[in-house]
C-alpha cells in the first residue's frame, strides 16, 4: 500500500527566487524507508517541511494513506497528519528524563497507559536500563536512538528525519545508521529521510530520491542508483566515476567493456563514451599494443586500497585522466606506465 504520494510538487519562497522544489513527484510504500539526498540546497528540507505541513506548496499535492494532506488550496496542520519529525539535533528535552522525553509524545494516553509504551520502546532501542537518565547523561548516539524511540512512541504514519545522523563523528554515524535502519524495520516504520551524506542513503534506504537544484534526477533502489545512474552528475554524486571515451579502447578479444554505469545523456559527451567507477577497474602488466595505458600522476593511500590516478593519451581522444581503485599484492608509484583493464566480474558480483 502507497502510505505517503507526493505529485508534481513546485514550491518557491519569494518572487523570483528559482523554485526551491520543482515538480516533485515520488511514492513511500508503508513499511519502506526513502531516503531524499542531495547536496546542500538541492531543496531537501523544503520537502521534508512540505510533507509535515510546515509550508504550503505553490503546485502540487501530497496524499497520506489515500487523503490529501497538501496542496496550494488546503494545508492539513502538522498535528493532524500523524507525521513523526525527527531533526539534526536531536533535541531531547534536556530538564527530562529518557522517560519524559518519551512520554511528551504520549500526552494523549491516559497516564496509566504511558508506561507500557515507553518500556518496550526502550526495550527496541537498547536502552532499557536507561530511563531515568538525563539526556546528557548519555552519548551521542544514545541520544540519537532516544530521539527516535520519541518519535516512534505516537506510533506514526510517517517518520521524517532531517539529517539525523549529521552531528555524530564518522565512526559513530556507521553504527548509528545501521542500528537505525533496524530499529525503524523492526518496529515496521515508514520513514523519508533527507542527507546530503550518500553513505547514509545507500545503507539505510530501501528506495533513494536524488535531488538537484529542486529536480529529481533519478529514483530507485539503492544499488540501482549506484550501478545504473541515470546520469552523469548522478554518477558523480555518489562516488569517482570515470568517463572513458570508448572509441579509443580496442579491446583484441573484441569483447566490449563490461560495466555497471550507463552511457552518458547525448548532450554530456562528445562522442562516445562510458562512465566507469575505479573499482571496476584494474592495473595490469601489458605487453600488448593495443591496449589502453596511462602514467601514473597520483597514488592516495585510503587503507584498504590505493586510489591510483593515471593520465592516458590515446589517438583520436584528448588526453583524460582514470581513477583505479588497486589492491595490493604489487606497488604502484608515479611516474610508471600501465595498462588499464576492467576488473573480471567476480562470481555472483
Ligand atoms: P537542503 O535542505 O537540500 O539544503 P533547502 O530545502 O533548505 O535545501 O533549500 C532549498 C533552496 O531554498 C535553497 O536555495 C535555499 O536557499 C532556499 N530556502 C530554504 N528555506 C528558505 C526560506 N525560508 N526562505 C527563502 N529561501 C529558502
Ligand atoms: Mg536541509
Amino acid at each position: 500500500m502507497i502510505r505517503l504520494q507526493v505529485q508534481n510538487l513546485s514550491k518557491r519562497y519569494r518572487r523570483g527566487d528559482e523554485p526551491a522544489v520543482k515538480d516533485v513527484s515520488f511514492e513511500l510504500p508503508e513499511g519502506k524507508l526513502l531516503s531524499l539526498v542531495g547536496e546542500s540546497g538541492s531543496g531537501k528540507s523544503t520537502l521534508l517541511r512540505l510533507v509535515a505541513g510546515l509550508e504550503t506548496p505553490d503546485s502540487g499535492t501530497i496524499t497520506l494513506d489515500g487523503t490529501v494532506i497538501s496542496s496550494p488550496s488546503a494545508v492539513t496542520p502538522p498535528e493532524q497528519r500523524g507525521i513523526g519529525l525527527v531533526f539534526q539535533h536531536h533535541a531531547l528535552f534536556p530538564h527530562l528524563t529518557v522517560e519524559k522525553n518519551i512520554a511528551f509524545g504520549l500526552r494523549h494516553l491516559p497516564r496509566g497507559e504511558r508506561a507500557g509504551v515507553i518500556a518496550p520502546l526502550l526495550e527496541l532501542v537498547g536502552l532499557e536500563k536507561f530511563g531515568g537518565r538525563y539526556p546528557h547523561e548519555l552519548s551521542g548516539g544514545e541520544r540519537q536512538r532516544i530521539a527516535l524511540a520519541r518519535a516512534l512512541a505516537p506510533n506514526p504514519r510517517v517518520l521524517l528525519l532531517d539529517e539525523p545522523f549529521s552531528s555524530l563523528d564518522a565512526r559513530l554515524r556507521q553504527s548509528v545508521r545501521d542500528e537505525t535502519r533496524a530499529i525503524l524495520k523492526q518496529r515496521g516504520a515508514t520513514a523519508l529521510f533527507v542527507t546530503h551524506d550518500t553513505g547514509d542513503a545507500l545503507s539505510i534506504a530501501d528506495r533513494i530520491v536524488v535531488l538537484k537544484g529542486g529536480v529529481v534526477q533519478q529514483e530507485g533502489a539503492p544499488p540501482e542508483v549506484y550501478h545504473a545512474p541515470a546520469n552523469a552528475y548522478v554518477a558523480s554524486f555518489f562516488g569517482t566515476c570515470n568517463f572513458l571515451p570508448v572509441h579509443s579502447l580496442p579491446h583484441p578479444s573484441g569483447a566490449r567493456i563490461l560495466c555497471h554505469v550507463g552511457p552518458p545523456r547525448p548532450e554530456e559527451a562528445a562522442g562516445f563514451g562510458v562512465w566507469v567507477r575505479p573499482e571496476d577497474l584494474e592495473l595490469v602488466r601489458s605487453e600488448k599494443t593495443d591496449t589502453l595505458t596511462g602514467v601514473i600522476t597520483k597514488v592516495s593511500f585510503r587503507g584498504a586500497y590505493l586510489e591510483v590516478t593515471l593520465r592516458c593519451e590515446t589517438a583520436g581522444s584528448a588526453p583524460f585522466e582514470i581513477s583505479v581503485r588497486h589492491h595490493a599484492p604489487f606497488m604502484v608509484h608515479p611516474g610508471e606506465t600501465w595498462a588499464i583493464a576492467p576488473r573480471p566480474r567476480r562470481h555472483g558480483g
